[in-house]
């Protein structure tokens, strides 16, 4: 059988690299896409498969240089991954965030459509786009309503996804996917920030943790078993978006509890609260309705919220002690 080759962009992000370690497993070709001058200490998360990545030069921003990079790589199949991911720096940066995370996936159907249109499409969709669901929890069928500027960035692209699937027959989808975590995941997210700090404090590197909203409630899981539903999302034999999360809530506070316990520290007497880290807008109650990729991908997550916590919490020590 011919390998396949997929095109990643994104691809030193925390998905982009369990992505990979998943793809290189599968026997895939993998190409990512490169900024130019980019920064090669953000390849920390891929270090250890650098030499069994190849790169391709390529920016969101420039169409033809997508067109160029899809040229040289005829990949089978594209993740687009890439994205100013944050919420929180969405509020600051609006239309950056705009160019990257929605016409960033616009310029990549563009270059699809007109290089090969039977290249399949992974678009990392996200339940920002649910914000403001009244309704709860959200499945496929919910009716969109964004809260924040990237929430809405996430939404044109994901319709546009389902635009140019319907009207150029395309193999495009999105992945619904809810907040998900990992040791890999950057120190802005509320998850690495609690077990990164916790564990200094446990290591007498650090005395306090500043937070914003305790209150907050996600539906987390672990960014590792989600890869794999991108990657089964693209070997359905008809284009479907799906919605990928746990299914389970926990608040902010459930998240530094356990993180401290782990730790055997009482957090009260290190968690402070800081209105900086408050946001303009909180979304409502997002929680996954995961029963059709049960049913359809036969996808289901496999570690829950205490193990992702421990997974979390022995990395950063593991890490930290080395680097104190
Ligand atoms: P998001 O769901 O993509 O915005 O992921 P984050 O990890 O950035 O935030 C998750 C939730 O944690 C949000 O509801 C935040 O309001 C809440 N939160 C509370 N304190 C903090 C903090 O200090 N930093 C961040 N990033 N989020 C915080």
């Amino acid at each position: 059988m011919k390998q396949k080759v997929a095109l990643i962009t994104g691809i030193a992000g925390q998905d982009g690299s369990y992505l990979s370690e998943l793809l290189l497993n599968k026997n895939y070709k993998i190409f990512g896409i490169k900024k130019q001058n980019s920064d090669q200490n953000k390849y920390n998360n891929i270090r250890h498969i650098l030499n069994k990545i190849k790169f391709v030069s390529a920016d969101l921003l420039i169409e033809t240089s997508l067109i160029d990079a899809i040229k040289k790589t005829k990949p089978d199949e594209i993740y687009n991954l890439a994205a100013q991911s944050s919420v929180a720096e969405s509020w600051k940066n609006p239309i950056h965030t705009g160019e990257i995370t929605a016409l960033g996936a616009i310029r990549l159907l563009e270059s699809i459509r007109k290089t090969n249109n039977k290249i399949k499409f992974y678009q990392a969709s996200s339940s920002e786009i649910f914000g403001g669901s009244k309704k709860s929890p959200q499945n496929e069928e919910t009716c969109p309503n964004p809260k924040s500027p990237y929430g809405a960035a996430k939404l044109y692209a994901h319709w546009m996804v389902k635009n140019y699937r319907e009207t150029y027959n395309m193999f495009a989808v999105s992945g619904i996917l809810f907040n998900h975590e990992s040791p890999r995941r950057g120190l802005e997210y509320v998850t690495r920030k609690i077990t990164h700090e916790a564990v200094k404090i446990k290591l007498g590197m650090s005395k306090e943790l500043k937070l914003g909203n305790l209150d907050a409630e996600k539906d987390w899981g672990f960014a590792g078993d989600y890869v794999e539903a991108m990657w089964l999302m693209l070997q359905q034999e008809n284009p479907k978006d799906f919605v990928i999360g746990t299914g389970k809530i926990h608040s902010v506070l459930e998240f530094v509890t356990e993180t401290f316990n782990f730790l055997k520290l009482d957090w009260k007497n290190y968690v402070k609260i800081d209105a900086s880290f408050l946001r303009p807008a909180e979304t409502n109650l997002l929680i996954a309705d995961i029963t059709n990729a049960k049913k359809t991908l036969k996808w289901k997550p496999k570690i829950n919220f205490k193990n992702l916590i421990k997974m979390m919490v022995a990395e950063e020590l593991n890490f930290l002690s080395k680097n104190k």
